[in-house]
């Protein structure tokens, strides 16, 4: 059993960019729970799904051999072999994502695939469900957050970055959206597990981020 870090949170939190260097720190591997469901999300949009017709979504997704490969350290998502990196950091494949993940069959069909994941290697694993469902008992437990306004310029920044044009507004309205359907789901449902450290970033670097995370869990280990 390898040791695992459950990051869990909102959009635009900054997860992806805090989970990455607290790996690389420890030299665990950053398993991106969100670029599974973004290539699935990928999947559907691929064969024709939209968000209208969701009772397609739990037909279609035995179709999508979804598996993780790692190339210098960085996670590479293949979808029916094909490596999809390139098209899963849109807002169009985001919002597909924040619909399709809210079908059971879709998460049943990712499951094993981040189980045997943190079995196998020292993980840091960002998600929504890590620390609740996925690793119910994960060495070190963190729920990340920031408030709506500061996750929504980050976005907006990221967005800009990439040379796509949006209004604070807009990404706002989509993030607020997304924690809504996130948080409401049936299924594993976006929450603070009850043995999770809450870490609010929306008054911190990221290099503080990373450095509490470091903290924590050496924390723990010294304690072990
Ligand atoms: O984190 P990211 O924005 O890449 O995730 C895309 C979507 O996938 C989220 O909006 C969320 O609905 C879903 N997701 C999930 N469970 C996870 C990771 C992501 O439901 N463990």
């Amino acid at each position: 059993m390898g040791c695992n870090i459950a990051i869990d949170g909102p959009a635009g939190a900054g997860k992806s960019t805090i989970a990455r260097r607290v790996a690389g720190e420890l030299s665990f591997i950053y398993v991106d729970t969100g670029a599974m469901y973004r290539a699935m999300a990928l999947y559907m949009i691929r064969n024709g799904v939209t968000k209208e017709n969701e009772d397609e979504i739990e037909k279609i997704c035995e179709g999508a051999r979804i598996s993780i490969k790692y190339v210098n350290k960085e996670q590479t998502v293949l979808l029916n072999g094909e490596n999809v990196n390139a098209y899963l950091r849109t807002e169009e494949v985001g919002k597909m994502a924040s619909v399709s993940s809210a079908k059971p069959a879709v998460r049943a069909h990712l499951l094993a695939l981040q189980r045997t994941l943190a079995a196998e290697n020292d993980v840091v694993m960002d998600g929504r469900d890590i620390g609740t469902t996925i690793l119910p008992d994960a060495d070190v437990k963190i729920y990340l957050t920031a408030s709506a306004r500061t996750r929504a310029l980050r976005r907006l920044q990221e967005l800009k970055e990439k040379g796509q044009e949006c209004s604070l507004e807009e990404v706002e309205r989509d993030i607020i959206e997304r924690d809504e359907r996130d948080m409401n789901r049936e299924v594993s449902p976006l929450c603070q597990a009850e043995d999770a450290v809450l870490v609010d970033s929306s008054e911190m670097s990221i290099q503080e981020v990373v450095d509490e995370i470091l903290r924590i869990y050496r924390e723990k280990v010294d304690r072990a």
